[in-house]
């Protein structure tokens, strides 16, 4: 056999570079589509994404994960996933919003990067290759940003500005553009992040928390073509519902007892201090204290402060159940940089 005489280090060292060369296991990049009827962009998108990467020479895989379609995008991508090797169709049982779709993707995902964009050939495939060229830059996460963006300018553009404003302010990462589908992790990061609701669009923020490293680059976007967007004004009002989950969780974290304790802590000493005057203008004084505001306040303030300071301590536990139940450290490790103590002694 020809493998007969070589070293097994040899043998190991050549399958590797065998496995490699084919990106068997990881492909450079897996792309990330989440489609909810979509089927008149689906040849396109798929086609044009194929041809950028190809003509980029980078190893690929294309995940599209239907999002319970009713216009017969799934049987499509069945279909096409058959004859595409680099095609893979995760199809869900139902409609779960976009943020879901993303999920699962990232699910099946198995790319050293991950590019997300949107199934209607609003994003451009050609963005592809240049933003993962930001990424290898030294990023973790590159944010499209669609400054000549075309979509309705009232309905769309306006209470995207403001969201974006706002989110920039309450999360403290500043970009310019949350919205925009297109962007490229690097996929440690995508691992450890757990989406609810819909989160997609605050990625950025939640990766912030976990010590990212983010920037922005302008990327192109068109008209949709066809079909409809899924969206109306109504998801501005879920966004902003969103924001103060994401506001929570990346103040209180992993101290909530500081938080619901100090206003507690407040509440229950104001409190007191009325209670101990209220005490003293009735028992030292001996004034009606019954009909008083400030009694009434005082009482509120003591109920108040006693809720609260049990909040904080309910967090408490919530917190640590949340970490360790999922075996989420509290910190997150960019690098471990040690000596081979191997190679050392070879030299030696
Ligand atoms: N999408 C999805 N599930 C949904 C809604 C939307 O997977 O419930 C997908 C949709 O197919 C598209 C992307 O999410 O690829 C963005 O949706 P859309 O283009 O309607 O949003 P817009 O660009 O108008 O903000
Ligand atoms: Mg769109």
């Amino acid at each position: 056999m020809w493998c007969i005489g070589m070293k097994s280090s040899a043998i190991s060292q050549s399958l590797q570079s065998l496995s490699d060369s084919l990106d068997l296991t990881r492909p450079e990049v897996s792309v990330v589509v989440p489609v909810y009827n979509e089927l008149e962009s689906l040849p396109q998108l798929i086609e044009s994404i194929a041809q950028t990467l190809t003509a980029n020479q980078l190893s690929y895989e294309l995940i599209c994960v239907d999002d319970g379609s009713t216009d017969g995008s799934a049987q499509l991508l069945k279909q096409q996933a058959i004859n595409h090797p680099h095609l893979r169709a995760v199809l869900l049982r139902r409609n779960y919003g976009q943020t879901a779709a993303m999920a699962a993707g990232f699910k099946y995902a198995r790319g050293q990067a991950i590019v997300t964009l949107d199934s209607d050939l609003q994003n451009d495939p050609a963005d592809i290759p240049l933003v993962l060229a930001k990424l290898e830059e030294g990023y973790d996460l590159v944010s499209g940003w669609r400054k000549n963006r075309q979509d309705a300018a009232l309905t769309r553009l306006l209470p995207s500005k403001v969201a974006n404003w706002l989110i920039g302010q309450i999360t403290g990462v500043k970009l310019h553009d949350y919205g925009c589908s297109l962007k490229a992790y690097r996929s440690e990061l995508v691992a450890d992040m757990n989406l609810y609701g819909e989160l997609h669009r605050f990625l950025p923020a939640l990766a912030f928390i976990e010590g990212a490293r983010i920037t922005e680059l302008v990327v192109r976007h068109h008209a949709r073509l066809h079909g409809r967007s899924k969206y109306g004004l109504g998801r501005t009002f879920r966004v902003v519902l969103d924001l103060f989950t994401v506001f929570f969780m990346k103040k209180f974290l992993t101290r909530p007892m500081h938080v619901f304790g100090l206003l507690g802590m407040i509440s229950m000493l104001s409190g007191t201090a009325l209670g101990v005057y209220l005490t003293f203008l009735k028992l030292g004084l001996g004034e009606d204290i019954g009909d008083r505001p400030l009694l009434i306040l005082a009482v509120v303030l003591l109920l108040t402060g006693v809720q609260l300071f049990s909040f904080g301590l309910l967090g408490e536990l919530l917190m640590r159940t949340y970490h360790e139940s999922q075996g989420r450290p509290i910190y997150r490790v960019r690098e471990v940089i040690e000596a081979n103590v191997k190679n050392i002694k070879q030299e030696e």
